[in-house]
C-alpha cells in the first residue's frame, strides 16, 4: 500500500534509502522504518510519525551507520494501530529474515494460529509479521532465502509488494509482487527496487517492472525473475522518463499549490495531439483497437473511486448529452460484489490516477471476466490498469504528488471531454458542430490560467471561514459532481466537515443544516438553470446561510446575493466543470493552510490506495 525502496551495492545504503523514502512520502503514511545488513547482523531502526523523525533517531544514535545492502519502509496501517512496534521492517522469530510489505495477507490469522500452536511469540498486531514469521520457517527448512520466500507466498492469500534480506544470505534482496507496484531500478555494479519510480529516480532511469505473481532474486551484478514455481521469466529493461525536476516542489509551499497552477499546462498535454481543431474532431491512439467496440457499445459503464468517480460522473452528463450514449456511473468498490450484469455489448471504463487502485483494478477484472470490453482512464504510464485493459487512454497529467487529488481530475475530465467529441462525431455530429466544440475545449488552458491569476479572494474566503466546522457544495447539472469535489477537497485537506449536493435537493434534507454560521459554496454559470441556481441560493439566504458563488466575470445579479463571489471565464456547459473546480480546489488550499493542516499529506489518507 504504502512506499518501499531497497538497495544493494557497494555503496552506503543508508543515505539513499533514507532519500528514497522521502521521495515516498507523498503517497502518505503513518510509519517508517529501516533494516540493513552490518557485520553479519540486522541493524533495524522503526518508529510511528515522520521519515525526519526515522532519520533523526538514525543521526542521534548512530552518525556513522553504513551498510551496502538495506530497505526501508513507509507504511499504512492496515493491521494494527500504527505505533513502532507494527512499523516495518519486521522479522522472524529467530531474527534470520527481514522484511517490507506493502498490501494484506489476507489468512494471516490462520497462519498465525498455527505458528502459535507451534510456540512463535508475536511482537505487534501486524499481518506483516506473521509474513516473516512465516519466511523465516521456511528458511530454516530448506537454507534457501529464495526457495523459502516462493514457499511462504504459496501458502499467502492477499496482496503484496516485499523485500526479503537476511544476514544468512547477504549477498541478495528477494522481492515479490501480486497486487501492489514494485519495480526494480538497474544500476551499475548496483540495484534497487522500489514501489514507484520516484524514489529511484535520481540513481537510475533503467527499470523492470514486476507482473503479479513474479518473485525477483536480486544480487548487486544481476536480476533473476521467476514464478512462484521457479519457472525463469525473462525481463525487459524499460527507460522511465520522469524527470527529477517532476517530483520537486519548484518553489511552491506544497505540492498541491504547485500541481493546481501547473493545471493549463496538464490540460493542454492532456489534448495535445488528439484534439483536430479544423476537422471538429478527435484521435485517440489508445483506442485504436477497440473503437469498434466501443461504437457499437449497448451502454457505457464509468467506474472508479474517489476524486475520479467525480471525473466519472462529469462523464456520465457528458457522453449521455452530448455524445447521447447511454452511461452509467458505479463506485469501483460496490461494482465488484454485486455482481454487476454486464455483457460483451458493454464498454467498462476504469478511471484512476494511479492505476493500481484496488478497487478499480477488481471492477476491472470483474467486468473483463464478464466479456465486457474494458478501457481505462489511468495517469500513470504502465500501471496495472492501463495494462490490464483492452485499451484506453493515458491523461499525461506527470506525476500528482500531493495526496489530495487536483490536476489529475481535470486531465481526466478533458479526456472524457475528448472521447465525448469523439463518440458524438462517430455517432452523427456534425463537422460544424464538432468545430465549435473542439475551438471551445481548446480554450479552457487559457481560461484556467486567468482563473489561476488571482489568488487574494480565496485567503481572504479561507481568513473568514477558517474556524467553521461544516460547508454545504451546490450545483447542478455537470456541475453537481463539481460540488462533490468540491466538498471532498475541502474534507481531505482541512477536515471540516463538507457535503455536496445538487442544489434543488437542498429543499429535501440539508436545509435543515443552514443558519447564520454556514457557508454554502454555490457553482452558478449563466447557463439553462441559472435563474433556478439563483432561486436556491435565495432559500439559503432566507435562513441567513452564508454565500460563497463561483460564478461568470458577466454576472452582475449575483453580486446581490453572495458575500463573495469568485469569477470564472464563461464556456460551454459541458466544460464548465474544468473550470469551476479550479476556485473549489484553491479555496481547499488556502482554508486548509489557514488552519494549519498537512495539505500534501493529509491525515489517514494515502496517495494510491493499493487495498481494497
Ligand atoms: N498490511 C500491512 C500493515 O498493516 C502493510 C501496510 C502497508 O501497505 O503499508 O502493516
Amino acid at each position: 500500500m504504502c512506499g518501499i525502496v531497497g538497495y544493494i551495492g557497494s555503496r552506503n545504503c543508508v543515505p539513499i534509502i533514507l532519500e528514497g523514502l522521502r521521495r515516498l512520502e507523498y503517497r502518505g503514511y503513518d510509519s517508517a522504518g529501516i533494516a540493513v545488513l552490518r557485520d553479519g547482523a540486522f541493524f533495524i531502526r522503526k518508529n510511528a510519525g515522520k521519515v525526519a523523525d526515522l532519520a533523526n533517531a538514525l543521526g542521534r544514535e548512530n552518525g556513522t551507520l553504513t551498510a551496502e545492502v538495506g530497505m526501508g519502509h513507509t507504511r499504512w496501517a492496515t493491521h494494527g494501530e500504527p505505533n513502532d512496534v507494527n512499523a516495518h521492517p519486521h522479522w522472524d522469530q529467530h531474527q534470520q529474515v527481514a522484511i517490507v510489505h506493502n498490501g494484506i495477507v489476507e489468512n494471516y490469522m490462520a497462519i498465525k494460529t498455527k505458528l502459535l500452536r507451534d510456540g512463535h511469540t508475536f511482537l505487534g498486531g501486524t499481518d506483516t509479521e506473521v509474513l516473516a514469521h512465516l519466511i523465516g520457517v521456511m528458511f530454516e527448512e530448506c537454507g534457501d532465502l529464495t526457495a523459502a520466500v516462493r514457499g511462504a507466498l504459496r501458502e499467502v492469500d492477499g496482496t503484496y509488494g516485499i523485500v526479503v534480506i537476511s544476514p544468512k544470505a547477504p549477498d541478495k534482496m528477494v522481492v515479490a509482487r501480486k497486487g501492489s507496484p514494485l519495480l526494480i531500478g538497474v544500476g551499475d555494479g548496483e540495484n534497487y527496487v522500489a514501489s514507484d519510480a520516484s524514489a529511484i529516480v535520481a540513481h537510475t532511469r533503467k527499470v523492470v517492472y514486476l507482473d503479479d505473481g513474479e518473485i525477483a532474486e536480486i544480487t548487486r551484478h544481476r536480476v533473476r525473475t521467476m514464478t512462484i514455481d521457479d519457472v525463469t521469466v525473462e525481463k525487459q529493461v524499460q527507460q522511465i522518463t520522469l524527470e527529477l525536476t517532476q517530483i520537486e516542489r519548484g518553489g511552491f509551499e506544497h505540492f498541491m499549490l504547485k500541481e493546481i497552477h501547473e493545471q493549463p499546462e496538464t490540460i493542454l498535454n492532456a489534448m495535445r495531439g488528439r484534439l483536430m481543431v479544423d476537422e471538429g474532431d478527435v484521435r485517440l491512439g489508445g483506442l485504436q483497437n477497440t473503437i469498434g467496440k466501443l461504437l457499437s457499445a449497448r451502454r457505457i459503464v464509468l467506474t472508479a473511486c474517489g476524486t475520479s468517480w467525480h471525473a466519472a460522473l462529469v462523464g456520465e452528463y457528458m457522453l449521455e448529452q452530448i455524445a447521447r450514449v447511454p452511461a452509467e456511473v458505479e463506485y469501483a468498490s460496490e461494482f465488484r460484489y454485486r455482481d454487476p450484469i454486464v455483457n460483451i455489448d458493454d464498454v467498462v471504463l476504469l478511471i484512476s490516477q494511479s492505476g493500481e487502485t484496488a478497487d478499480t483494478l477488481s471492477a476491472l477484472r470483474e467486468a473483463k471476466s464478464k466479456g465486457a470490453t474494458v478501457l481505462g482512464i489511468v495517469n500513470v504510464v504502465g500501471s496495472s490498469i492501463a495494462r490490464e485493459s483492452h485499451g484506453g487512454v493515458y491523461v499525461h497529467a506527470g506525476p500528482e504528488i500531493g495526496v489530495a487529488s487536483t490536476k489529475a481530475f481535470t486531465s481526466q475530465l478533458t479526456v472524457l471531454a475528448l472521447l465525448t467529441i469523439l463518440l458524438a462525431r462517430a455517432r452523427g455530429m456534425t463537422r460544424e458542430r464538432g468545430v465549435v466544440l473542439a475551438k471551445e475545449l481548446a480554450t479552457l488552458p487559457e481560461k484556467v490560467a486567468q482563473v489561476l491569476q488571482n489568488t487574494q479572494v480565496f485567503r481572504d474566503i479561507a481568513e473568514e471561514f477558517k474556524h467553521c466546522h461544516n460547508a454545504l457544495y451546490l450545483g447542478r447539472g455537470a456541475n453537481f459532481p463539481v460540488a462533490l469535489e468540491g466538498a471532498l477537497k475541502l474534507k481531505e485537506i482541512s477536515y471540516i466537515h463538507a457535503e455536496g449536493y445538487p442544489a434543488a435537493e437542498m429543499k429535501h434534507g440539508p436545509i435543515a443544516l443552514i443558519d447564520k454560521n454556514m457557508p454554502v459554496v454555490v457553482i452558478v454559470p449563466k447557463d439553462g438553470i441559472y435563474e433556478k441556481v439563483m432561486s436556491n441560493i435565495q432559500e439559503v439566504r432566507a435562513r441567513r446561510g452564508r454565500i460563497i458563488a463561483v460564478a461568470n466575470e458577466d454576472d452582475t445579479d449575483i453580486d446581490q446575493l453572495a458575500e463573495f463571489v469568485i469569477r470564472v471565464p464563461r464556456t460551454y456547459g459541458f466544460f464548465g466543470p474544468i473550470l469551476n473546480i479550479i476556485p473549489l480546489q484553491l479555496l481547499a488550499y488556502y482554508i486548509a493552510v489557514a488552519r494549519g493542516t498537512n495539505v500534501d499529506q493529509p491525515r489517514n489518507l494515502a496517495k494510491s490506495v493499493t487495498v481494497e
